[in-house]
């Protein structure tokens, strides 16, 4: 299988080189030059297997020039370290609502569904490409992916990791999570704006081709770790197909059953992966796109505008606190019949006024795949509260936003179909938003919640973040979003060899 850029202007690549660039060179997201039918009788003779030889085999569809046995050994590697040997478990809340728990790795977040394999993926890349330089893999963050990048890249050889998080854009467990960060290839800096300057910025440092020949003479070379990076993508396919044979197996649903599923959105990354299951042949029946008060995609759904000139707000579930959702720009190729041209000019005309609109029948094709919602901070924290008290289930933040977002649906429509609703993240990452759900009180944010959350609702704390408090701080500065290239340089010189 090889890969195409969204704007048409470069040649196929294979797949590792598509991994390697994360970016084409004109700009656009790779893409497979065709996605993959299978169909559900074959999807379904995965139920037999384990998640990591479920992934290896998926994995093995997209990335060709991969062995299907190196494949095995990376999955089976990455998924390891993960707290469940489910890797990805489906816990049923009620009759119709099953819940896709994607937190079970080392942040506690579902970026490392990904973000576990992707290192693996990409020095093998290196490999195949005879790849000489040394990789720094430039991350903007809204708090999960950032520190999920850092714990798959440490002290991987031939590696290094930069990563900026907006300054006041995430969590207090989140930020604490990336500033201990140990390691000798990392760096981590806060930047003073939010999550879109951050990955603005970022961009911008992609574009640099001045700054990338700089690089160059001193053996680096960037590549990403955020979803824009085909390798962030393809193994998030994995587990709509591993949920829905979940089902199969426990007799909830049989073969000719339709499933919803329901995805906290920021990036669109996530449910841009469930998008391409069902093109795959999974029988999905609608893909629910969950936001919170920045509701530039709910609209987009239902109206096929995507307009980001409005206000941003920080919210609960800062996760989801974006206006341009880049993998937005894979789903627009598709709907405008894989025209190139076409996805470069609605991403000029983003870039330029901040807003596209879809043509009459790529907005109706757009509302027939996806339905869409949104809550605020005060719903999202009541829907934390209705979740536990009546099933005894406790959703982080943005888990509770596709509750919700779920609830006003079915209300909407009447549809009775299983739904999966993706969680994405551990309540324990949100303590203060979450404790203030369940007990009405304001917390200050800080490392000490954890316990403080175990406690009111009798939980374990994740081992992990239950001695964040106690490691120093190794990384404390921040920089206005003007100053990113110059802060890449000076952690790239604080690496060790
Ligand atoms: C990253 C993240 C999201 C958004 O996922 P996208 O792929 O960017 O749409 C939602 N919830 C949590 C907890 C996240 O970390």
């Amino acid at each position: 299988m090889e890969y195409i850029s969204t704007r048409g202007k470069t040649c196929p690549v294979t797949a590792s080189k598509a991994i390697l660039t994360g970016i084409a060179p004109d700009g656009g997201l790779y893409t497979p030059v065709e996605i993959p039918f299978i169909g559900k009788e074959r999807l379904a003779s995965l139920k037999e297997l384990d998640y990591a030889e479920r992934a290896a085999k998926i994995l093995s569809i997209y990335l060709g020039d991969y062995t299907p046995d190196e494949l095995r050994r990376y999955a089976q590697t990455a998924y390891k370290s993960f707290d469940t040997p489910a890797v990805a478990p489906v816990v049923k809340q009620n009759d119709d609502t099953f819940i896709l728990e994607l937190f079970h790795g080392p942040t506690y977040a579902f970026k490392d569904l990904a973000l576990q394999i992707l290192p693996h993926l990409l020095t093998g890349a290196m490999r195949k490409n005879g790849e000489k330089n040394k990789i720094c893999i430039l991350v903007a963050t809204s708090g999960d992916t950032g520190k999920a990048a850092l714990e798959g890249f440490k002290d991987v050889p031939g590696t290094g990791i930069v990563v900026f998080y907006p300054k006041d854009g995430v969590s207090e467990i989140q930020r604490r999570q990336m500033i201990t960060q140990a390691g000798n290839n990392v760096g981590v800096c806060a930047v003073e704006g939010n999550f879109d300057d951050a990955q603005t910025g970022v961009k911008g440092i992609f574009a640099d081709k001045a700054f990338a020949e700089q690089l160059g003479a001193r053996g680096i070379m960037l590549s990403s770790a955020n979803s824009i990076n085909w390798g962030r993508l393809v193994p998030q396919i994995v587990y709509y197909i591993s949920a829905w044979c979940e089902l199969l197996v426990s007799g909830e649903i049989g073969l000719e059953d339709e499933i919803n599923f329901c995805v906290p959105t920021g990036n669109f990354g996530n449910i841009l992966a469930a998008y391409f299951a069902k093109r795959m042949g999974l029988p999905i029946g609608k893909l629910i796109c969950a936001s919170n008060a920045n509701n530039v995609l709910t609209d987009f759904i239902s109206t096929g505008v995507y307009d980001r000139n409005r206000r941003f707000y920080a919210t609960n579930s800062p996760s989801m606190d974006i206006l341009v959702s880049s993998n937005v720009e894979r789903l627009v190729f598709e709907l405008g019949g894989r025209d190139g041209e076409r996805t470069a000019e609605y991403m000029r005309e983003l870039a330029s006024k901040g807003r596209y609109e879809l043509s009459d029948e790529e907005a109706k094709e757009l509302s027939e795949l996806f339905a869409s919602g949104w809550c605020d901070d005060s719903e999202t924290l009541a829907e934390i509260r209705n979740s536990y008290k009546k099933y005894g289930y406790l959703p982080d933040t943005h888990t509770a936003v596709a509750l919700k977002v779920l609830a006003d649906y079915r209300a909407r429509t009447g549809d009775g179909k299983k739904t999966v609703v993706v969680s994405t993240a551990s309540p324990f990452k949100f303590g203060d938003s979450v404790l203030l759900a369940l007990t009405g009180k304001v917390y200050q944010a800080s490392p000490r919640l954890v316990f403080r959350l175990s406690e009111a609702a009798g939980l374990p704390v994740p081992p992990l973040l239950a001695d964040l408090e106690n490691i120093p701080p190794r990384f404390t500065g921040s920089v206005p979003k003007e100053d990113m290239h110059k802060a890449v340089e000076r952690m790239i010189d604080g690496f060790k060899e």
